[in-house]
C-alpha cells in the first residue's frame, strides 16, 4: 500500500465513523456533519494530511505522536470509541482490514 492510499483509507474510515457518531448523537442526516463535528473533521483531516509519520506507520490510532493535541484529541478519541464498533455493521471489511494492518504494525514495531 502506498502512503497516499494509507492516508486516504485513514481519512475515509474516520469520516465514516464521524458520520455515524454525528447522526446518532446530533441528529444530523446520515452522512452529514453538524458544525461542531465539521470543525473536528476539518482539523483531523488537516492533521492526517500533514502527518510526517504516514510513511512508516499504519494509522493515527497506533501513532506515538499525538498530534491532535489535548482538546481535539479527546473529542476525536471519544468519537472513535463510539463509532469504531458501530462501523463493524456498516463496513465490516474495511474495519477488519484496518484492524489487521494495525495488528501487523504493532507486531513489527516490537
Ligand atoms: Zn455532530
Amino acid at each position: 500500500m502506498t502512503v497516499d492510499e494509507k492516508r486516504k483509507m485513514e481519512l475515509d474510515t474516520m469520516r465514516q465513523i464521524m458520520g455515524i457518531y454525528c447522526h446518532n448523537k446530533h441528529n444530523t442526516q446520515r452522512g452529514e456533519l453538524c458544525d461542531e463535528c465539521q470543525d473536528i473533521w476539518s482539523y483531523a483531516k488537516y492533521r492526517v494530511e500533514v502527518c510526517p509519520h504516514m510513511e512508516h506507520k499504519t494509522f493515527c490510532s497506533v501513532c506515538k505522536t499525538h498530534c491532535y493535541g489535548p482538546i481535539y484529541g479527546e473529542k476525536i478519541r471519544a468519537i472513535m470509541r463510539y463509532g469504531g464498533p458501530r462501523m463493524l455493521w456498516v463496513a465490516p471489511i474495511k474495519v477488519l482490514r484496518h484492524m489487521f494492518l494495525e495488528w501487523q504494525d504493532k507486531r513489527s514495531s516490537k
